[in-house]
């Protein structure tokens, strides 16, 4: 019998797993180029050059026990420091090595900071729409999800509703910019907001309130939008990035925190975020991932290629009267359901082959998530089929 807890999260398993196994099942029955999957956030532009020809010359190069073995919790210092550096160059920041906790990709990340952070009971606040899988990192350690509603104009955090929510019991907030699944870019004006809100309410309850930033998508902006570095602007802030969609590195699973020198009780948290990698059964980040991405560290992802779909899907969608904000970052698109019913959507557009994500995964029903990290063609090929769907919906 398994446990309580776990027949919870089996109920509420990511809706998201299932639309692409129901993807491969469609694809199965019609071929696949007669699946338009926009299910999973799983990128389709291959990863730099760079990191087969590292792969290879670390392996080549390496004492292979030093290599595969085991190492210190946080990862290789050198890989660290050089991680450190580039933060350094890029965003004017001064950290070393001992801020950096080299993880199991974004998820192995924020299952760090939250065993390391959270008693029962605590509250992390996040902001809809958000991540699903937030639910059960937060469940993982007891602590209670507290959701801030989504203001559908911008997409931009409520931050009015924040101020209220925050009690003296809020241990985090997570913010995930550029967002899955709006793919809204957090302004500087909303993030100095959200560091004013946090100090003031710090200093009303006497306690600590550490801001996750989570970042994988970091990378992935269009027309030029910049993402302020949250540390910069609030000194509790831990930072949970991620290479997976950076340099399209999803399966081998490798990330890094950020824990500077400014957060509250900065040497504790550091050395627990290296004890709760050991316990939680990571151990350590793999290996042969972390000397690759240190690497390859100024290497980037054809980012052009996804701002082609984004301009034909965008463009298309909007044509055939789909209401949606442009994304400014990430590989996502949040359309408004035609008659406010996100699960209705989908199953118009399932029986076109279309799989989409109902916004009510992420806390915001009314629409729903396409992600275009397909190929152009499945974009292009899909716009007729998105026609019938429009017709059928009544646009
Ligand atoms: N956070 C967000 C917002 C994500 O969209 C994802 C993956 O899609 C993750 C975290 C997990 O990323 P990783 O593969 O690095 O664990």
């Amino acid at each position: 019998m398994i446990s309580d807890k776990m027949v919870d999260l089996v109920k509420g398993s990511s809706v998201i797993r299932a639309m692409f196994e129901e993807g491969q099942r469609l694809a199965k029955i019609y071929g696949a180029e007669n699946v338009y999957d926009f299910s999973l956030g799983n990128p389709n532009v291959p990863a730099p050059d760079e990191v087969n020809k590292a792969v290879k010359e670390i392996v080549d190069d390496e004492v292979s026990t030093v290599l595969h073995g085991y190492m210190n919790n946080s990862g290789y210092e050198e890989v660290r420091a050089t991680i450190a550096d580039s933060l350094n160059r890029r965003f004017e920041t001064s950290f070393t090595e001992n801020n950096i906790v080299m993880t199991v990709g974004a998820a192995g990340g924020l299952n760090v900071v939250l065993k390391t952070l959270l008693n029962p009971g605590d509250e992390v606040i996040v902001f809809a729409p958000y991540f699903g899988e937030y639910r059960s990192y937060v469940a993982n350690y007891d602590g209670k999800l507290v959701v801030v509603t989504p203001d559908t104009n911008t997409f931009q955090p409520n931050l009015t509703e924040f101020e209220k929510l925050i009690t003296n019991r809020t241990k985090a907030v997570i913010v995930n910019s550029p967002n899955n699944p709006s793919g809204v870019v957090y302004s500087e004006e909303t993030v100095k907001k959200i560091a004013s809100i946090l100090e003031a309410k710090q200093k009303e309850y006497g306690t600590d309130i550490y801001l996750i930033s989570d970042e994988p998508y970091r990378e992935l902006v269009y027309d030029g939008v910049t993402v302020p570095y949250l540390t910069k602007y609030y000194n509790n802030t831990i930072v949970g990035y991620s290479f997976s969609k950076s340099l399209s590195l999803p399966g081998e699973r490798i990330g890094y925190l950020v824990i500077p020198n400014e957060v509250a009780d900065y040497h504790d948290v550091f050395a627990a975020a290296g004890v709760a990698t050991r316990i939680l059964g990571f151990v350590n980040a793999p290996s042969l991932m972390q000397k690759v991405v240190a690497k390859c560290i100024d290497a980037e992802v054809n980012v052009a290629a996804y701002n082609r779909n984004r301009e034909a899907l965008y463009n298309g969608l909007s044509e055939l009267g789909f209401e949606c904000i442009k994304p400014e970052g990430a590989f996502y698109l949040f359309v408004k359901a035609p008659n406010g019913d996100d699960k209705a959507f989908c199953d118009v557009a399932k029986k076109h082959n279309i799989l989409m994500v109902p916004g009510t995964s992420f806390a915001c029903p009314g629409f729903v998530r396409i992600a275009y990290c397909v190929s152009y063609d499945t974009i292009i090929n899909s716009l007729p089929k998105f026609a019938l769907v429009a017709e059928e919906m009544g646009l």
